[in-house]
């Protein structure tokens, strides 16, 4: 027992010893002890009612008390401050830990026991498609409906993470993960793994590409071999015949390695911007090539480069740039067509082109052509001895220049490829 109690026990006795002392004196000590009993019953219930008003009122001012219950008023406001501080304590915790989740580059939402939605960072909404706060108290499970995510969330162990498409936007590839925490409490990861996935499927199909493009000459070439190490031919045309073959075969898969190691190269080597490259001259030498490369042909080829525009780069790259686009233009264009080159400066920029009026291509193929393996015309393509890389070299090589590549076409009246390089990339 407490002091306090001991001596709010101690008073009552006293009281009723006192008054049962003087009610001696009259004869009537038991209404005395009764009557005062009922002021200190009355006396109690008027703390009593102050109590539940206080706490009904939730003042902060305490009720006037004294003795006991004064203390008891004391010890109560004193709890009350102690919940006010660590509620205070708890939402300062709470907005730090908003705030920081809010500033996470990854989705984040929380869930209630239920799976109800209970908060949602920004970037989740947008990822998930989740409209918060309109969306608090929805079941998540009703939001994303993919069966995967519906399997993974009825689970018990989520050590591992699952690969999802946006409910918001199927083209978006996501990855969740759920971490469990306080009491059967949930929190979802999420973030956009779209351009890993992409990366992933053009790596896919660069490979399964470059294994296609490789399968069909290895099998002409291997077709030979077994036919001739089984019985050489006698005849001289048909064995003549078939090492040509055999050549042109090895011809292919040679410049398709040549292109993949230039394409691998510019992926890895950095950029260059010191060097000045004598664009005129090395166009001299390659419209020479070119009229070699199409000397049966007879086509009309036209160069016109202004000697002092130079461009500051990779001479190598630069050759290949615009090798290609020449070698194309040759190999396209039927016989005696006619190909312009030219190399001079265009307001602010320097522009190399080279138009043809070879076939053309038709307008859906344009935007494509820069892929890897993207040809418009197969046949045309494979019978030129192309490896279906050229225009992606050369686009890649326009972009280290920080140049840009526009293609204008249109079937059966010819095509033009022009590169333009920004002022900075000019030398004079
Ligand atoms: P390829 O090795 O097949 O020539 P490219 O990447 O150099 O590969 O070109 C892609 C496709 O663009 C070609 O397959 C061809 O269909 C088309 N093409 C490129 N240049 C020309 C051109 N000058 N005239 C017509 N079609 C062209």
């Amino acid at each position: 027992m407490s002091p306090q109690q001991q001596h709010e026990i101690t008073t009552l006795l006293v009281l009723i010893a006192t008054s049962a002392a003087i009610g001696a004196l009259f004869n009537k000590s038991l209404l005395f002890v009764t009557i005062v009993l009922f002021i200190y019953i009355i006396f109690m219930l008027g703390n009593v009612f102050k109590l539940h008003d206080w706490l009904l009122e939730q003042k902060s001012e305490l009720p006037d008390a004294q003795g006991y219950w004064g203390e008891i008023f004391n010890e109560l406001h004193l709890l009350e401050r102690k919940k006010n501080k660590q509620q205070k304590l708890l939402s300062v915790a709470l907005s730090r830990f908003k705030k920081a989740a809010e500033a996470l580059p990854d989705g984040v939402v929380i869930l209630s026991q239920q799976n109800e939605i209970e908060w949602v960072n920004p970037i989740a909404s947008s990822l998930l498609g989740i409209a918060y706060p309109r969306d608090a108290g929805q079941k998540i499970n009703n939001l994303i409906r993919h069966p995967n995510f519906q399997r993974y969330l009825s689970k018990e162990k989520f050590s591992k993470t699952i690969t999802i498409p946006s409910p918001d936007n199927a083209e978006n590839i996501l990855t969740i993960q759920i971490i469990p925490f306080g009491y059967k409490q949930k929190m979802i990861f999420c973030r956009d793994v779209t351009h890993i996935h992409k990366l992933e499927e053009m790596r896919t199909n660069f490979v399964s590409n470059v294994s296609h493009e490789m399968r069909s000459p290895l099998t002409v070439l291997t077709g030979y071999l077994e036919m001739f190490s089984d019985n050489i031919p006698k005849d001289e045309k048909s064995f003549k015949l078939g090492l040509e073959n055999m050549y042109q075969q090895a011809m292919r898969m040679q410049r398709l390695v040549t292109d993949l190691l230039a394409l691998s190269k510019m992926e890895t080597a950095p950029i260059e911007h010191a060097k000045q490259v004598d664009v005129a001259t090395l166009l001299i030498t390659l419209k020479e090539n070119a009229e070699v490369l199409g000397q049966h042909k007879k086509q009309t080829i036209t160069l016109d480069a202004d000697e002092d525009v130079k461009l500051r780069g990779n001479v190598h790259e630069l050759h290949s740039l615009f090798a290609n686009l020449i070698n194309n233009a040759v190999r396209y264009t039927q016989e005696n067509g006619s190909i312009k080159i030219s190399w001079k400066k265009q307001g602010n920029e320097a522009v190399f082109s080279v138009s043809d009026n070879g076939p053309g291509i038709a307008a859906k193929h344009i935007p494509h052509l820069t892929e890897r393996f993207y040809r418009a015309d197969i046949d045309r393509s494979r019978e030129s001895g192309g490896t279906g890389l050229g225009l992606a070299i050369v686009k890649y090589a326009a972009e280290r220049h920080d140049g840009r590549l526009v293609i204008s076409s249109s079937l059966g009246e010819g095509s033009t490829f022009k590169c333009y390089f920004p002022e900075q990339r000019i030398s004079a």
